[in-house]
């Protein structure tokens, strides 16, 4: 992460609500290309709004979003003063992955066809060369052996990481993980930490909201910790988990000890 390169994502004074209930404050958040950053925060503090904010799932009430200098989200004094296309907000989702808790693969089509299906539906990919790439992306996540099953037939963890493969089927430059592990069992959180070590190695860039403290440890250049819709500090992982400064994190990263 050098300073002269230009961010991924630039995020800026980014506001969000819902009715009365201000759930982003202003974030400003810059990612680099190749960089992990690990969203930390308690439940409530706007961690999924904001991945929703920059996957265009969600519109801002303030600031600006740019995902490789293009605009996501753009507004002033509460208006929308640039609108996006229908056709320029697709093609920008193209380029954004996002994984969720739930894995939501479709129960009718085998693990290969889960893959496929955006990558030849959507980005208009020759069959042959997406069942390729979705088979190399298969061995990436572990799971060579599975295209010809259905979801039903896995695991919790081998499901996420199907919902991995077939979210990077459609070459994301940036991957946004909303609590990948959160919803499986305690011995499969393990191996879909292990898969996301291995694309943050890779030199994909990734922003991952999780409470899987060792996975922060170990796979994040930046730890961001959010309360409240704010930034409230970040830094290294070292400098975060290890000598937090501020005091709500401390109180945060207490539960975890
Ligand atoms: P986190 O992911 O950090 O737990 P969220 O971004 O999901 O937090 O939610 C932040 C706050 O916004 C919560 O109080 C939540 O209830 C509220 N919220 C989120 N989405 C909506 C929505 N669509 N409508 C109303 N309130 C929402
Ligand atoms: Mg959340």
């Amino acid at each position: 992460m050098t300073e002269q390169k230009q961010p991924l994502l630039r995020a800026r004074g980014v506001r969000k609500h819902f009715g009365n209930l201000q759930v982003l404050n202003g974030i400003d958040l810059d990612v680099y290309p190749s960089e992990v950053v690990v969203l930390l925060g308690p439940s409530g503090s706007g961690k999924s709004t904001f991945l929703r904010c920059v996957n265009h799932l969600e519109e801002l009430d303030g600031g600006s979003i740019t995902v490789d200098g293009e605009l996501v989200g753009y507004t002033r004094r509460g208006g929308r003063v640039h609108e996006l296309s229908d056709r320029a907000i697709a093609v920008q989702r193209r380029s954004i992955g996002m994984v969720f808790q739930q894995f939501n693969l479709f129960p009718h089509l085998t693990v290969l066809r889960n893959i496929t299906e955006s990558p030849i539906g959507v980005l208009g990919e020759p069959r042959a060369r997406a069942v390729e790439h979705a088979r190399e992306l298969l061995a990436r996540v572990g799971l060579a052996d599975k295209a010809d099953a259905y979801p039903r037939q896995l695991s919790g963890g081998q499901q996420q990481r199907v919902a991995i493969a077939r979210a990077l089927a459609m070459r994301p430059k940036l991957m946004l993980f909303d609590e990948p592990t959160s919803a499986l069992d305690p011995e499969l959180v393990g191996e879909v930490l292990a898969t996301m070590r291995g694309l943050a190695a890779d030199g994909l860039t990734m922003i991952v909201v999780t409470h899987e403290i060792g996975f922060a440890r170990e796979a994040a250049d930046r730890v961001v910790f959010m309360e409240g819709g704010v930034i409230v500090e970040q830094g290294t992982a070292r400098e975060v988990l290890e000598t937090p400064r501020n005091p709500r994190t401390r109180a945060f990263l207490s539960r975890f000890l």
